[in-house]
């Protein structure tokens, strides 16, 4: 009876998404921040789609992090440990790979994602804590980004060689290859070898690789214009690693003379590459002279990203929603009212969070600015505090709150040192200016930011953030976005009716966002949520009906499945 629970996910061909993390779940550890969101709003809705995939992730049994404040505003990071025989089915199939010399055994979890309509997508989770491997190799798939270079190489061996290898072992047909983000590129030198031309075909000096073949294949999707997010290994470290795997000169081919690049080996081996947002297209398209980006703007799930009271209103007034969001076009059957009363709901919500973490009592009746995302130099959680003079004083005529929230990677200090820097501003205004730091930043906390705040606030430095879905989920519970113009906001933003940008497309200049972003507060969006009710429920109805309709990943499913992997 091998893994009986399997069987009904082998009949049909499937598409093999593979990812790095996975957010499955907000008790499931397996992300870090977006990527992995959007890696788990993938698979939930090819459940709701009823689109033949399956996911390849690790396992990450002590997770990402758990994140702490310390006084006076010092990030401490606890293992968020997780027991997968909680939440997922161990499945027999176990297979190797061979990592600096020795074989590592790996076996797989099996957690599947259930769709409203009914739906079934089986995610596999790789696990080389097994008794057949020593203490180090049983640690392999323990920590999420943690680690030096051996150690994430040896990762990223056993997601993309080692996930293939399993999805062959358990039995999965595969007609497609998805790659989401570099980090499990080499999966597609595993499928050269799978499809390696015999010795006796091959004439004169013909390779033995058929790149052709192995490039209709796979999709690559590219998450990020940020150098650092893009990895890259020494030769010297990919030869003691992965051994005689691969012929290290058409390695070099593939992946770069210098270093192991991986997002050239997976723009190299497949045959469809595309961006996360149009401007970030663009972006990637200079970026990698000499290839095709295309681009397939992120969406979010519109079920989990909803809260409570808005899941009620929808299924009241656009039943399907959760199938079809495009029906979210016709928010204006809804009544002012009904939607009002929805946001103050989740409102309150964020607001007993807010007492709950802090000790802040936050009022209900002034506009909270919501902030939440990776804390790290780009992001520019700092923005909004470059004048606090100027903030007290547009406080003392408008006066309003904020709420942050977000994790900086354990080894960014810079990223430390701005959550300590956003604690500073919190003490320095005081109560002109009330701020609190929810710590903890998750899926669920996520949900309370997005559908609690009045307003979502986005200052990301210019052309750095490649989409941004925070902004796509606030939009699904009626927040609209105050946003620099960069990512998915450059097609979201239309001023006034869906929120408000900050500052010309093209511009970086530091001083100018702020000050922009100064003066859109005082002069469009704090004024208009103090007087005019009808004015700002208008553009809560806007952020549904022209961002929510379209920025979820519905649409961004339907669109890779025609265009990607039915190529
Ligand atoms: C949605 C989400 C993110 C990504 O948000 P961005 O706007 O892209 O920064 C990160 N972390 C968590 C927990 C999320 O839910």
């Amino acid at each position: 009876m091998s893994d009986h629970a399997l069987q009904r996910f082998l009949s049909t061909p499937r598409i093999a998404y593979f990812s790095m993390e996975i957010a499955l779940h907000a008790e499931i550890p397996t992300y870090a921040g977006g990527l992995g969101v959007l890696a788990g709003d993938v698979m939930r809705s090819a459940a709701d789609l009823a689109l033949p995939m399956v996911a390849v992730s690790l396992v990450s049994r002590r997770g990402y992090f758990t994140q702490a404040i310390e006084p006076p505003g010092r990030q401490v990071e606890r293992p968020a440990e997780w027991r997968p025989e909680d939440r997922a089915q161990p499945l027999d199939a176990k297979i190797a790979v061979t990592l600096g010399g020795r074989d590592v055994w790996v076996r797989g979890w099996l957690h599947v994602i259930e769709g409203h309509m009914g739906g079934q997508v089986p995610i596999v989770l790789l696990d080389s804590d097994l008794a057949e491997n020593g203490a180090e190799d049983r640690h392999l798939t323990e920590s999420l980004y943690g680690g030096a270079d051996e150690y994430r190489l040896k990762q990223e061996a056993l997601l993309g060689i080692g996930g293939v290898r399993m999805l062959a072992a358990l039995g999965f047909r595969v007609w497609q290859f998805h790659l989401n983000e570099g980090h499990s590129a080499l999966l597609a030198l595993e499928l050269l070898r799978r499809h390696a031309r015999p010795e006796a075909e091959l004439r004169g000096d013909d390779s033995p690789y058929d790149v052709p073949r192995v490039r209709a294949l796979c999709n690559f999707t590219t998450h990020t214009p940020v150098e650092a997010g893009h990895d890259q290994f020494d030769y010297g470290l990919v030869s003691r690693v992965l051994g005689d795997y691969f012929e290290l000169d058409a390695l070099k081919e593939l992946a770069g003379a210098e270093r192991l690049n991986m997002t050239r080996l997976a723009l190299n081996l497949s045959e469809y590459v595309n961006g996360v947002a149009e401007r970030h297209a663009e972006v990637s398209s200079k970026m990698f002279p000499g290839y095709r980006v295309h681009a397939v703007t992120n969406g979010v799930h519109p079920f989990t990203w909803t809260c409570a009271s808005f899941r009620v209103l929808y299924d009241r007034h656009l039943p399907r929603w959760c199938h079809e969001p495009d029906l979210l076009v016709r928010v204006d059957q809804i009544a002012d009212d009904e939607i009002w009363q929805a946001h103050r709901e989740a409102k309150f919500a964020l607001i007993e969070r807010v007492r709950i973490a802090t000790g802040l009592a936050l009022d209900p009746e002034r506009p909270i600015l919501g902030f939440a995302r990776r804390m790290t130099a780009y992001k520019r959680p700092e923005l909004l505090f470059s004048d606090l003079d100027r903030l007290r004083a547009i406080a003392r005529r408008f006066p309003f709150q904020v709420v942050i929230a977000g994790k900086a990677h354990p080894r960014d200090e810079g990223g430390k040192r701005l959550i300590e820097r956003l604690h500073g501003f919190a003490r320095e205004l005081g109560d002109a200016v009330p701020v609190a730091f929810l710590p903890g930043y998750d899926m669920n906390l996520a949900l309370v930011m997005v559908s609690g705040a009045d307003v979502w606030l986005n200052t990301p430095q210019p052309p750095l953030e490649a989409s941004g879905t925070s902004g796509m989920k606030a939009a699904l519970n009626g927040v609209p976005n105050l946003s620099v113009l960069d990512g998915w906001w450059v097609e979201g933003c239309i001023e006034g009716v869906t929120g408000w940008g900050i500052g010309e497309e093209q511009s970086d200049a530091r001083a100018d966002h702020a000050t922009v972003l100064y003066s859109k507060l005082e002069s469009h969006v704090l004024p208009l949520y103090q007087s005019d009710r009808a004015g700002w429920v208008k553009v809560m109805k806007g952020a549904i009906g022209k961002n929510a309709s379209f920025f979820n990943s519905h649409r961004m499913m339907r669109r890779y499945a025609t265009e990607a992997y039915l190529r």
